[in-house]
């Protein structure tokens, strides 16, 4: 906590917020600031010191584009390196509202606004949200969510797809996710190990294969459809 004009002000980032027990309120309204302001400072060095070596900061995994090994890494880290092969992970976000023509490899988010595009290069990162244009080949460790029209060139490989409602994506390359949910129109060749849901709005063309399908009223679907059933989720895409 900081303390402006004698106020607690709570800071916007998510360190936890750490009740000391059995002793007073450190921060009390109606006490003047300039008193307590050397103890404060005191204090939130404490507060700052338990929140590196007893909190509990969240993580999450990530999983290695040298090797492929999954390992956890601190949600808000800028970088890591694999514990198995050495790598480098760039875990860094992006938010492309220009023409990007870079590769991008990072296990952060990439979002591309309205305004932007990424074409002719390589994606590979975690979540992955399109409201510009895309025309790359994609590997998501997270999600990819469409929202806007037009075509996708590469491959693209995904845990999870979501094409929302109002989105109209043709897929050139192959599509291989874990899971679909279609709200939008959707043209591709697509192969999930798990199951694709098509909602309301969902117009899908083209061959597709997964383990489960789920066809919401209003919903269609145009060309061959396949469910194959998994012993586990582990279905190898043909
Ligand atoms: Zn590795």
């Amino acid at each position: 906590m900081d303390i402006r004009d004698g106020k607690p002000v709570i800071r916007a980032e998510h360190a936890t917020r750490l009740a000391s027990p059995g002793k007073p309120p450190l921060q009390h309204p109606s006490t003047g600031g300039s008193e307590y302001a050397p103890k404060l400072a005191k204090r939130e060095g404490i507060g700052f010191f338990r929140r590196i070596f007893q909190g509990e900061p969240e993580k999450r995994p990530v999983n290695c584009f040298h090797c492929g090994n999954v390992f956890e890494v601190v949600c808000d880290a800028q970088s890591s390196q694999c514990p198995k092969c050495g790598g480098y992970i760039s875990l860094q976000d992006y938010e492309v509202d220009t023409d990007w023509r870079r590769r991008i490899q990072t296990r952060g988010d990439v979002m591309i606004l309205k305004t932007g595009s990424i074409i002719g290069v390589s994606v590979q990162c975690h979540d992955l949200t399109v409201a510009g244009k895309l025309a790359a080949s994609v590997e998501c460790s997270g999600t990819l969510r469409i929202r806007s029209h037009g075509k996708i060139v590469g491959n693209v490989t995904c845990r999870e797809l979501r094409v929302e409602r109002g989105a109209v994506v043709e897929f050139q390359g192959e599509v291989h996710a874990g899971s679909t949910t279609i709200d939008g129109n959707v043209k591709a060749q697509l192969t999930c190990t798990g199951t694709i849901t098509l909602e309301k709005k969902a117009h899908l063309q083209g061959l597709a294969r997964a383990g489960a399908l789920v066809v919401k009223a209003g919903a269609k679907h145009t060309g061959m459809m396949e469910v194959v059933k998994a012993p586990s989720d582990a279905v190898e895409a043909v």
